[in-house]
């Protein structure tokens, strides 16, 4: 059965549009993070974008975890967009649309392999022939035109041209239907940042004014406040984080692994025997994903809008 709740991204970040917000898109790798993106918009009243990327199928089956998605949707009380993040291929879309995602990123910028750049004209067509695909089944699509920054790069130096961009969603629409958001670079890299980065929310605003459509910012975690806020006034509608997360992840586990230690060490002193359980141990981490990403559903200003 398929939850009422489940809705394509494009009513969510359009909604968002209108109000002056953004809506959250968060990455799920296992139960664990599926259930702490869900538990936090419940708790803030958000709409909510839940993410698979491509490349989490080096690491398990997508339906393993799209099961667990979809499962956690039929619960649901807030409207959810299931979304798969920086597809690489159509194959590769045609595998997610399969299992009933409501919105697709067709990444063309790169060829499969995730590093041989894409031709503009190869991105074109990667991406028109996505659009064909998923809009036949009301599923929204996002796409990417140049390539998003990267850890290690200056992403200063590759920002996202006006010009360039409007004539890419001219040029993908088909018949007159086109995507439903476009990534765009405006400073931000995936990953974590060295410094301070440098974000151009006059370059969102012009984006946003010339393409009149909902603009998404990925490598989100690093932006600091202030910076997140402001482009999101300027036209971002969709800002996407997942190194929060395993930040949130990461601290919480090395405590509990911590405290654990030291429970095991005075058992071993006591000569008492050692109480062995991963729920123990990743119920903390858990928590922890849910208050990092609750945190930014308020940052974002899309609590209490579900
Ligand atoms: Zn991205």
């Amino acid at each position: 059965m398929r939850s009422k709740m489940l809705v394509p991204s494009k009513e969510l970040v359009e909604a968002a549009r209108a109000d002056g917000y953004a809506v959250g898109a968060f990455n799920a790798v296992n139960m664990e993070t599926a259930q702490a993106i869900f538990a936090a918009a419940e708790r803030e009243k958000s709409p909510l974008i839940i993410q698979v990327t491509q490349t989490t199928m080096a690491y398990t089956e997508p339906e393993d975890v799209a099961a667990v998605i979809f499962s956690l949707a039929e619960r649901a009380t807030i409207p959810v967009a299931v979304h798969l993040d920086h597809g690489r291929s159509f194959g590769i879309v045609m595998r997610f649309l399969k299992m009933g995602f409501t919105s697709v990123m067709i990444d063309g910028s790169l060829q499969e392999d995730g590093k041989t750049p894409r031709t503009y004209e190869e991105n074109v067509e990667v991406t028109r022939r996505v659009i064909e695909a998923a809009k036949s089944l009301g599923v929204s699509v996002e796409a990417e035109i140049g390539r998003l920054g990267q850890i290690g790069e200056d992403a200063s130096t590759a920002l996202t041209e006006p010009d360039e961009a409007a004539k890419f969603v001219k040029d993908i629409a088909v018949d007159g239907v086109g995507i439903d958001m476009l990534a765009v670079a405006i400073g931000t890299r995936h990953g974590l940042f060295k410094g301070k980065p440098i974000i151009r929310s006059d370059r969102v605003k012009e984006l946003s004014d010339r393409l009149d459509m909902p603009l998404v910012m990925h490598g989100g975690t690093g932006v600091p406040d202030e910076d997140v806020r402001k482009a999101i006034e300027a036209g971002m509608c969709k800002v996407n984080i997942d190194t929060q997360i395993r930040v949130a992840f990461y601290h919480a586990l090395r405590d509990v692994v911590e405290k654990q230690e030291k429970e095991y060490a005075a058992a071993d002193a006591a000569g008492e025997t050692r109480r062995y359980d991963i729920r123990k141990i990743i119920a903390p981490t858990r928590d922890a994903m849910t208050e990092a990403i609750a945190e930014k559903m308020r940052l974002f200003g899309s609590a209490g809008n579900a």
